[in-house]
């Protein structure tokens, strides 16, 4: 059986994009309360063994052929770096002449190990969604001893070194961080990144918009003042 799941193919920029989870579940080193994907019963972040990655990449192979896709974004569920053959599956792809797009939830961006991935990787996005450190340990649940100062520092410290794109996720959630003085605190977090580019989003899946979603209003609000910083 193989172990990777596809997205059908979309274009995004003039690009055909191939959007591939390169997990067999959902393995993330944190278990967000409003995580898409549900609880987290495999919370690690060390490398782990999947099995048939042969058959996977011989799979990814020809998929990225008959595709003609133009940049493969590595979208999985959970953290990506927890595949001990993401750097195989990175180098794969940009032998085949493809860019790549990572996702993260940029905690492990601090770790050398992880780093060496990331840079092979044409555009990295890291995420932030709470901003106290009360908030992180409560709704975000990362592995003991993880703090949000550190999961901040780590994306600073790996963006100094990035040569490539480095995008960075805001989400925006009701009553945790779209008050003015939340919104203060993601500014200087953004001018500490210093990303290449920024993306607001807001809870938009059904189950969590009533309750952490915002307004069309506000979403506009935010983004003006986080874009326009
Ligand atoms: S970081 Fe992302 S994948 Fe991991 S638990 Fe949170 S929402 Fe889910």
């Amino acid at each position: 059986m193989n172990s990777f799941t596809y997205k059908d193919i979309y274009v995004e920029d003039g690009k055909r994009v191939l959007e591939i989870n390169i997990l067999p579940e959902k393995y993330c080193n944190f278990d967000c309360i409003f995580c898409p994907i549900g609880r987290s019963k495999n919370k690690i972040d060390t490398q782990t063994s999947f099995d048939e990655i042969d058959n996977s990449l011989n799979e990814l192979e020809s998929i990225i052929q008959d595709s003609k896709a133009d940049l493969v974004f590595i979208n999985s569920k959970g953290e990506a770096f927890v595949n001990d053959k993401i750097s195989e599956i990175i180098d794969l792809i940009t032998n085949k002449g493809l860019s790549v797009r990572l996702l993260s939830n940029g905690y492990l961006l601090g770790r050398e190990q992880f780093i060496k991935i990331a840079n092979k990787c044409d555009e990295v996005i890291g995420e932030i969604k709470v901003i106290t450190e009360k908030d992180f340990q409560k709704v975000q649940r990362p592995i003991e001893g993880y703090t949000l100062e550190e999961y901040i520092s780590n994306m600073v410290l790996f963006n100094k070194q990035y040569k490539g794109k480095f995008i960075f996720e805001i989400t925006i959630i009701k009553g945790y961080n779209d008050d003015d003085e939340s919104i203060n605190k993601l500014k200087t977090i953004i001018g500490q990144i210093s990303p290449d580019e920024v993306k607001i989003e807001r809870m938009d899946d059904d189950i969590f918009k009533k309750k952490l979603g915002i307004s069309d209003e506000r979403y506009e609000e935010i983004s003006n003042e986080l874009l326009n910083n």
